[in-house]
């Protein structure tokens, strides 16, 4: 079993991320598996090298030990770059200029004042640049735009290229929002609905999360991905990634969130619950396993 935790360096680590991490760490450990750390820097505006030393040095304190050197992000773009090529020239991608406001506004005209549509990704893309989808044989991606997956194409693609035909599915081990639990199914045309064409590459970063961290978790061997309920949705989309480039699609243990006093879940400003602010106080790591829940080490 090799698992992994993939923070992104753009503020404090606290206890929603420590609680992920032990996870991953303890399930790896129990199995005599392995457990990596994986640094998600591709939002060069935010990430900073002093939040990725705190973040080492708090999960070293959490008593966590992973191989060196880490998989950066940002060392890979190359790969990216090349995996996008690939998907235009198989023309799974058109280009797409909309902003955020013009995505708003697109996906609210037709229902008059109804709330637009939201996926995993935001709003579900109306469509307004889908007629871009004209793909010179043998030009290169451009980079100058933003790229989105034309979901209607990939969706049923991937559902063929699997042996078991349509049907796309994913083998979950913990729960999603709605406890969803055990193999997951789902169908093309409820991910075209309901999720649509999202960004895979950002015009400011080449790349999105989404193929970046089904990517780099093939590319680390990642045997089970162990993450937040609120990314159970986004792994539909991973699936159907996977399937286009013919990489094993992982099994996912997606964790309940840990919340607020207010039923909050915490976000990365709450410095509040920063493992650094429970250290300098003089808690210790058990404490901390304690607060999130986890069996003492
Ligand atoms: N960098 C992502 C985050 O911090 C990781 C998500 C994942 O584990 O797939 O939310």
């Amino acid at each position: 079993m090799i698992t992994r935790f993939a923070p992104s360096p753009t503020g404090p680590l606290h206890l929603g991320h420590a609680y992920s991490a032990l996870l991953a760490h303890d399930m790896a450990m129990a199995e005599g598996g392995e457990f990596l750390l994986r640094i998600e820097d591709i939002d060069q505006s935010r990430a900073r090298p002093e939040w990725e030393d705190q973040i080492s040095a708090d999960l070293g304190w959490l008593g966590l030990w992973w191989p060196t050197p880490v998989m950066r992000q940002s060392d890979r773009l190359g790969v990216y770059q090349e995996r996008l090529q690939n998907l235009w020239k198989r023309q799974y991608l058109f280009s797409c200029d909309c902003s955020r406001r013009d995505v708003q506004e697109a996906a609210s005209a037709p229902q008059e004042g109804a709330a637009p549509l939201v996926g995993p990704d935001g709003v579900v893309y109306p469509g307004t640049c889908r007629e871009n989808r004209a793909f010179a044989i043998g030009a290169d991606v451009p980079t100058d735009t933003a790229l989105r997956l034309w979901m209607d194409r990939a969706a049923n693609m991937a559902g063929e290229i699997h042996e078991d035909g349509k049907m796309l599915s994913f083998v979950e081990t913990g729960s999603g929002p709605n406890d969803e639990t055990g193999l997951i199914t789902f169908s093309a045309a409820e991910v075209i609905k309901t999720i649509g064409d999202v960004v895979l590459a950002r015009r400011d970063m080449g790349t999105s999360y989404h193929l970046s961290v089904v990517l780099d978790d093939a590319a680390q061997g990642v045997t089970h991905v162990v993450r937040g309920a609120d990314l159970f949705e986004a792994t539909k989309i991973h699936v159907i990634l996977q399937r286009l480039f013919r990489l094993p699609t992982p099994i996912y243990h997606h964790h309940r969130l840990i919340r607020d006093e207010d039923g909050k879940r915490l976000a990365k400003r709450d410095d509040a619950r920063a493992i650094s602010k429970y250290r300098a106080e003089g808690a210790t790591p058990n404490d901390i396993r304690r607060l999130v829940g986890l069996p003492e080490a």
